[in-house]
């Protein structure tokens, strides 16, 4: 743990809330101390009112923002005197409280403040600094946590035992701060929680958590952990085993959702450590509760984990009811979000790719705390209790009734061949806007635009090898769960030729790309579509050359027209499995990579026209573009075609010998 602190780049940031800004990122850079929205930082600064006169503002961080990207808009201007008014109140339920402090706010077009606020507020410097660092819960969640805390800390910080965060947190801090705090005190430690640190300057309070977290973790090497020899895993096939745990997986949480495989040297140790069900307790610090769910499940028996989910809520909702005489509860999900495989290894589960990753980096903090505290007595997590009052607190009810439809496709997963340009990347884009995670197989590799997402996956891949297929399909499943759509789309058009000049070569080399890599994927992605959690779904990219070919193009035209029998009869076959399978047949795109301006003005040349007209030489008069056909694609895999299957579109404008 060392300080970030960087002269120069604090020197651009001059006043209170830009310096509050630059050290606020400077924490959410170590993951060691904050994760995804986890922790959040104040200063107290003073401004004229519209009046002229001076008031006195917590600049307190807004929900919804990360420490690390944390902008000067995403701290919330509340009232100080408001917000250290309310925490004279004996009590103040949640919904009011986060009420309250939305009506202290001086911008009405500013984020909610943290829950924390009047904890912030009570603190009596002017820069405090909270977070969930790992090292400190390290500390605390064990059997000897306090003790832990004074051996390293003596009496340098206030300690505060566990309370639930918000208000309770809030007062029992300011009580502390009232008996135990002197003069020198650099930060006060939560147990179960986390910590905080406070200074006059933003360098005083961040560079105080540095020093007071690398304390602790110079303390913790004294208790260095076992090392677990277990053998490495061996490569297996895992795809349809896995493909049918997210199946029962996405039933119980009733929508689909995404799984991850992780059998790196951390996860396949984690899986294999004696006595795991005892190891594997409930989550660091209780926030992490939303991501993670309170407890693994152990191997891969999804109905007794939802089971024990239900019994678990019946037990404490009725205790959570008691205490805030609130509405009644709505039980979560009773869907794992970690699975403790030890055949198989980590699994992480999420209803899209960005809670999946999300429950993976808290999950592998997890690990590591876990495994350092063996040597320290073992891990201990707060009591079921207190971790169900923050999974079920009113304000995270409320999120459920408030929350956003989510994308049509979301928690789903879909694989389009030839997906790196062209139609298959616009069909990519548009299934990844309905909120799919996207793998594309193509010779070449994917374009740089969709490599940094967390929900696409580029895999370079020969289609017409059987074996570098099966691989894809793998890899595709190991890093999102399973399969729900496949788009048929990779293919090649030779150069024109006529019949009598048509070599045998190029014949079955048109058929091997065209024709049997798609018989080939369709046999392996079979069973895969068959285990998708809603239905499988398939989208053969075919041609007008079906219904209407041309001279010259004889192995092109031959081999869509069997690609389209072949998904004729797939759709036959496979409909008692609830895969559907359609066909489009689309004609003249020319914004794809094969059309440059100069071959499409020598073809339109070629016919007498402009280019203009050329492009729009439909009955409709309008241009077919690859967007358009991702559209379709996308759309055919959507609700409104739930009851079509074995169908044949042309997406062409309108062609006469078609119509
Ligand atoms: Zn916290």
């Amino acid at each position: 743990m060392q300080s970030l602190w960087n002269e120069h780049d604090a020197a651009q940031y001059p006043t209170d809330l830009e310096q509050r800004v630059y050290t606020s990122r400077l924490l959410g850079k170590n993951p060691a101390l904050v994760m995804h929205g986890g922790g959040n930082t104040s200063v107290k600064s003073s401004i004229p009112n519209l009046f002229g006169e001076p008031q006195d503002i917590l600049y307190i961080k807004g929900s919804g923002w990360d420490l690390a990207t944390i902008e000067a808009r995403g701290f919330a201007p509340a009232r100080l005197d408001d917000l250290r008014r309310l925490a004279t109140l004996d009590v103040l339920p949640d919904l009011q409280m986060a009420n309250e402090l939305q009506c202290a706010l001086i911008d009405a077009t500013a984020p909610a403040p943290s829950v924390e606020a009047i904890l912030h507020a009570l603190i009596p410097h002017k820069f405090v600094d909270h977070t969930h660092a790992d090292a400190i819960v390290t500390l605390t969640n064990n059997p000897n946590g306090r003790d832990h805390v004074r051996n390293v800390f003596g009496d340098d910080v206030v300690v505060i035992p566990y309370v639930m965060p918000g208000f309770r947190l809030a007062k029992l801090c300011a009580e502390a701060f009232a008996t135990q705090y002197r003069d020198g005190m650099q930060g006060m430690i939560l147990l179960n929680h986390g910590i905080f640190t406070f200074g006059a300057t933003a360098r005083e309070s961040y560079e105080r958590m540095i020093a007071l977290v690398a304390r602790a973790e110079a303390y913790l090497a004294q208790f260095p952990p076992a090392p677990v020899a277990v053998a490495p895993p061996e490569a297996i096939v895992l795809r349809e085993e896995l493909a049918n745990l997210r199946q029962r997986v996405s039933a119980a949480a009733g929508k689909p959702m995404l799984l991850a495989l992780h059998r790196d040297e951390q996860a396949w140790a984690f899986v294999h450590q004696p006595e795991l069900e005892q190891r594997a307790q409930g989550p660091l610090t209780p926030d992490h509760v939303i991501r993670t769910k309170r407890l693994p499940m152990i191997g891969t028996d999804v109905d007794a984990y939802a089971e024990d989910y239900q019994a678990y809520f019946e037990t404490y909702a009725p205790q959570v009811a008691q205490q805030a005489a609130a509405q009644p509860l709505t039980m979560l999900d009773p869907a794992p979000r970690i699975a403790l495989v030890p055949e198989w290894g980590l699994i992480t589960i999420g209803e899209n790719a960005k809670a999946l990753g999300v429950a993976e980096d808290i999950y592998r903090h997890t690990m590591q705390v876990v495994t350092q505290t063996e040597a320290m007595g073992g891990y201990r997590a707060l009591p079921a209790l207190d971790i169900f009052e923050v999974e079920y607190w009113d304000l995270e009810q409320a999120k459920l009734k408030t929350s956003r439809k989510a994308p049509a496709f979301t928690g789903e997963v879909a694989l389009v061949t030839g997906g790196a340009s062209g139609i298959g990347k616009a069909c990519v884009e548009a299934l990844l806007a309905r909120g799919a995670a996207v793998a594309s197989l193509d010779l070449q590799a994917g374009s740089d635009d969709l490599t940094k997402r967390t929900d696409y996956c580029g895999i370079q891949c020969d289609v017409t090898d059987e074996a570098q297929l099966a691989a894809a399909l793998e890899t595709v499943v190991r890093r999102f769960g399973g399969l729900d759509m496949v788009v048929l789309n990779a293919g090649i058009f030779p150069p024109g030729t006529q019949i009598a000049k048509l070599s045998l070569d190029v014949w079955e080399k048109v058929m091997r790309v065209n024709l049997n890599a798609n018989l080939s994927l369709l046999r392996l992605a079979h069973p895969l579509l068959k285990a998708s959690p809603r239905s499988g779904r398939v989208v053969v990219v075919a041609s007008k050359n079906v219904p209407a070919p041309g001279p010259g193009a004889a192995a092109y035209s031959a081999s869509k027209a069997a690609l389209t029998q072949l998904a004729r009869v797939a759709a036959l076959e496979w409909g008692g499995d609830s895969i559907r399978i359609n066909i489009v047949h689309p004609n003249a795109v020319f914004d794809t990579g094969i059309w440059t301006d100069d071959i499409l003005a020598a073809r339109a040349k070629n016919y007498g026209m402009s280019v203009e007209d050329y492009k729009t030489n439909n009955v409709l008069k309008v241009e077919i573009t690859s967007r358009d056909e991702g559209e379709l694609v996308a759309t055919l895999c959507d609700a409104p075609f739930a009851r079509t299957t074995g169908a044949q579109i042309p997406i062409d404008g309108g062609n006469d010998r078609v119509i």
